[in-house]
C-alpha cells in the first residue's frame, strides 16, 4: 500500500492530532516537518521561537520514535520539500492541520491543488482553533468584528467538537532521508543567550499536559482573581505550548470543563480571545503591518531610536515597564497585565510605532503568534478591531501599585532596585535621598531617571489622537 504522508507543522503533538488520525487509518506512515523559512518573509521566525521550536521537534521525534516512526526533517520551501518527499516514497496521500495565517493559507491551497492535480489523496484539518474561522459568521452572515458577540456565539455552537485520543500504534513507512535537527542551527551559540529560557521552560508535548494538569486541578478556580497578580502564579504559562499547538485548545476546553465545570468559564475566555485574533487575522490578511482603523494610517509617530532602544533594553526609568522588558528578555515570556503596560508604554507614552514594539516581542517571545501580537498590539495601541480606547492610557506607576503591590516583580527583574521599600519601588524618583542611599541606588548611575514625564507624555499622546482625528 502507497505510504501516507503526515505534514507537521504547528500541531507538534500526537494527542488530538486529526491530521495523524486520518493518515494512520490504513497505510503506513511517513512523518515529515518542514522548515521553510522562505515562505515567511517578513514574519521569519524569531529567535525565541527558533530555539522553542528546536526542542519541541526533538520532543515529538522522540515521541514518534516510541510508536517506530522517525520524524522526517526537511528545509526549503514546503511545496518543493514535500513534492520531493512524495517522489522518494512514492506516498499516495498528504494530511495536514491548517495553519490559519493568510499566507499559509494561500500556499497550502496550491500545494493541494498540485498533489491533487498529481492524483494523490489529500486532506486538511483544523487541529488548531476550536473553532473553524468559516464557520464564524453573526446573523447577517458578517464577520465578527467585537469580541462580545464573537464569543456568545462560540458558547452558542455548544463549545468544540470532543479531542481525539493519541495513537497507541503507528505502521512506519520505510524512511527516506532526513535533516539532522542540530544542522539547522536554530539554537543560540555566540553568545548562547538561551540560559534563562532553559531555566524557565520546557518546550514539548508531555510538558503542556502536565503544565495544563497543574494547572486545571486547583488553580483554575481562582484564575479570575489571580491572573492578574503580576508576581504570582494565577494564569496557566499555557501560551507557548498553545502556540506550537502541542496541546490542542479542545484538549485544554475538555479538561477545564472536566475539573471545573462552568468555573472554568472565565480561564476559557481568555482562549476566546486567541480564537478572535485568529478571526481577524484570517480575515484582515494585512492585521501585522496595518491599523485595522483607517484613521491610524496617518497618526503622527515619532522616529526615537534611543527611546526605542532604551524600552526595548529596560532601560526607561518606570520600574513596571523595565521590569516587563526584562523578564522578556530573560525568560521570553512576559505577564499579560505586564504586556499591557509595556506595550502601551510604548505606542503611549513614547509615540512610537505599534509596530516597532511587535517585532520586538515577534523575535524576543517564546509564544510569538501573528495573531495574538498583532491583534493585541493593535488593542493597546487603540487602533484595533474592539481595542481599548486611544484616550486610556495606563499609568505604569498605578499598575505597578495596584498589580505588584510588594514590589516582588520587580526586585525579581531590576535588582538595583531590590533594596528600595514598597512603598517607593514604582516611583524611585519620589524617594526621600536617604531611602535611595540605604538602599543603594543612585539615579541617573545606578538606575535611570523617567525617560518621560507622565503627565506630560499622557498630554501629548492625547493631542496627537487630536491631531489624528481633526486630519482624519
Ligand atoms: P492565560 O491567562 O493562562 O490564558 C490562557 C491562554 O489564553 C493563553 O495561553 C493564550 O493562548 C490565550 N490568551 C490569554 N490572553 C490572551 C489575549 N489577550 N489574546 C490572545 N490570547 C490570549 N499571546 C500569545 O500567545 N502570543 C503573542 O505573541 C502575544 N502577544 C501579545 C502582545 C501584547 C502587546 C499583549 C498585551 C498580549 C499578547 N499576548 C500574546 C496575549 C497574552 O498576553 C498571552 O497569551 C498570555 O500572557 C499568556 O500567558 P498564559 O498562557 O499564562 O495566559
Amino acid at each position: 500500500m502507497a505510504p501516507a504522508i503526515v505534514w507537521f507543522r504547528n500541531d507538534l503533538r500526537l494527542d488530538d492530532n486529526p491530521a495523524l488520525m486520518a493518515a494512520r487509518s490504513g497505510a503506513p506512515l511517513v512523518a515529515l516537518y518542514v522548515l521553510d523559512d522562505d515562505s515567511a518573509g517578513a514574519w521569519r521566525m524569531g529567535g525565541a521561537s527558533r530555539w522553542w521550536l528546536h526542542h519541541s521537534l526533538s520532543s515529538l521525534a522522540a515521541d514518534l520514535a516510541r510508536l517506530g516512526v522517525p520524524l522526517i526533517l526537511r528545509r526549503g520551501r514546503a511545496e518543493l520539500a514535500i513534492e520531493a518527499v512524495v517522489a522518494e516514497t512514492g506516498a499516495g496521500a498528504v494530511y495536514w492541520n491548517r495553519v490559519y495565517d493568510p499566507r499559509a493559507m494561500r500556499r497550502d491551497s496550491e500545494i493541494k491543488a498540485n498533489l491533487r492535480g498529481c492524483g494523490l489523496t489529500v486532506e486538511s484539518f483544523n487541529g488548531s482553533l476550536l473553532f473553524e474561522p468559516a464557520h464564524m459568521r453573526n446573523r447577517q452572515g458578517e464577520t465578527f468584528k467585537v469580541f462580545s458577540p464573537f464569543w456568545r456565539a462560540c458558547l452558542a455552537a455548544g463549545g468544540p467538537p470532543a479531542p481525539l485520543p493519541a495513537p497507541t500504534k503507528l505502521n512506519a513507512a520505510p524512511a527516506p532521508a532526513s535533516d539532522r535537527l542540530d544542522d539547522w542551527g536554530l539554537l543560540p551559540k555566540e553568545p548562547d543567550w538561551a540560559r534563562g529560557l532553559r531555566d524557565a521552560w520546557k518546550p514539548g508535548e508531555a510538558s503542556a499536559r502536565a503544565r495544563l494538569s497543574d494547572f486545571a486541578k486547583i488553580r483554575v478556580l481562582d484564575y479570575k482573581n489571580a491572573r492578574d497578580c503580576i508576581a504570582g502564579q494565577g494564569a496557566s504559562r499555557l501560551s507557548p505550548h498553545l502556540h506550537f499547538v502541542e496541546i490542542s485548545p479542545r484538549r485544554v476546553w475538555a479538561e477545564i470543563i472536566q475539573s471545573a465545570g462552568e468555573a472554568g468559564l472565565p480561564y476559557l475566555r481568555e482562549l476566546g480571545w486567541r480564537e478572535f485574533f485568529h478571526h481577524l487575522l484570517v480575515t484582515n490578511p494585512e492585521m501585522p503591518e496595518r491599523a485595522l482603523d483607517r484613521r491610524f494610517d496617518g497618526f503622527p509617530w515619532r522616529d526615537d531610536p534611543s527611546a526605542l532602544e532604551a524600552w526595548r533594553r529596560g532601560r526607561t526609568g518606570y520600574p513596571l515597564v523595565d521590569a516587563a522588558m526584562r523578564e522578556l528578555w530573560l525568560t521570553g515570556f512576559m505577564h499579560n497585565r505586564a504586556r499591557m503596560v509595556a506595550a502601551s508604554f510604548l505606542v503611549k507614552h513614547l509615540l512610537l510605532p505599534w509596530q516597532e514594539g511587535a517585532r520586538w516581542f515577534w523575535d524576543t517571545l517564546v509564544d510569538a503568534d501573528l495573531a495574538n501580537n498583532s491583534g493585541n498590539w493593535q488593542w493597546v495601541a487603540g487602533c484595533g478591531a474592539d481595542a481599548a480606547p486611544y484616550f486610556r492610557v495606563f499609568n505604569p506607576v498605578l499598575q505597578g501599585e495596584k498589580f505588584d503591590p510588594d514590589g516582588a516583580y520587580v526586585r525579581r527583574f531590576v535588582p538595583e532596585l531590590a533594596g528600595l521599600e514598597s512603598r517607593w519601588i514604582h516611583r524611585p524618583w519620589e524617594a526621600p535621598a536617604h531611602v535611595l542611599a540605604a538602599a543603594g541606588v543612585t539615579l541617573g548611575e545606578t538606575y535611570p531617571f523617567p525617560i518621560v514625564d507622565h503627565a506630560a507624555a499622557r498630554a501629548r499622546a492625547l493631542a496627537a489622537f487630536e491631531e489624528m482625528r481633526a486630519s482624519g
